[in-house]
């Protein structure tokens, strides 16, 4: 059997090419890291849980309209989604001080902002991602000052969105990180959604204990990342609930 391309692997995930021009299949793997990959580890299921995790954000946005990469679910690791060309950004939206904006400011974690805000990461490894402002963006040309204003504007609809669908189980959507990608229509550029949403890339605290129900529970050694996974998956309905019998639900295809 013939061997697919590997197009691209990252941290968590793998490109390969996909059946048709235009389409990549999205492999998701098990590492988890950290800290620029300084904390690693493998956490059986994580992939599986954000395979269907990022199915289900993805198809609830593009129901109320925000384009997104996805294009189906092909099997329990993998999907199908649009190629894009990445914008070289991590775009944060945030509703409460956690993570770096609380250690930069010396705010409590857990602090409600004025506004969500939302700021901009260059996509760089070697440099650990660092914040940078608009005229940054600007002056080197990833993105022009339309880009941007777009980017904030989807940024907030999904953010309106992820929160309305996480408060609706009882979770408070802290923060999150979302990729851009551009998809071209003959001359006509367009934005999309791109990467992928889950909890690797979001802070979800459960609205009564406070208790993290993301990757901040593989960063700070908080417990176990699948339990955790698993609890936003079930209170979702993206996995059976538990059974009458107390069994555990299973990772289904
Ligand atoms: P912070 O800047 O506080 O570390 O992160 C803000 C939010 O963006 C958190 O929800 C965090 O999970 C997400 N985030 C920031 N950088 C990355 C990254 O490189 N990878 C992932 N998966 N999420 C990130």
């Amino acid at each position: 059997m013939a061997r697919r391309k590997m197009i691209y692997e990252g941290k968590a995930k793998i490109l390969y090419e996909g059946p048709e021009p235009g389409t990549l299949v999205q492999y998701f793997k098990d590492d988890a890291t950290a800290f620029n990959a300084e904390k690693r580890d493998v956490i059986e299921g994580k992939g599986v849980l954000n395979n269907r995790l990022s199915e289900f954000f993805m198809t609830g946005l593009a129901n109320i309209g925000i384009p997104t990469h996805f294009i189906r679910r092909l099997n329990m690791r993998e999907q199908l989604i649009r190629a894009v060309e990445i914008v070289p950004l991590e775009v944060i939206v945030r509703n409460y001080a956690a993570g770096t904006m609380a250690k930069r400011l010396g705010m409590e974690e857990g602090t409600q902002l004025p506004r969500p805000v939302v700021e901009f990461s260059y996509k760089n490894d070697d440099l650990g991602d660092p914040l940078v402002p608009e005229e940054y963006i600007i002056a080197f040309g990833w993105a022009n000052q339309q880009d941007l204003d777009d980017i904030i504007a989807l940024a907030l609809r999904v953010n309106d969105f992820m929160s309305g669908v996480m408060m609706g189980v009882g979770i408070k959507l802290i923060d999150f990180k979302i990729e851009i990608g551009r998809v071209y229509d003959g001359d006509f550029m367009r934005l999309i959604i791109a990467d992928e949403i889950s909890p690797d890339s979001c802070r979800l605290w459960d609205i009564e204990t406070g208790q993290k129900l993301d990757k901040d529970v593989f960063r700070r050694d908080l417990g176990s990342l699948t339990d955790a996974y698993t609890e936003v998956a079930r209170r979702l309905g993206v996995l059976p609930k538990t059974s009458a019998t107390g069994a555990k639900p299973t990772l289904i295809n």
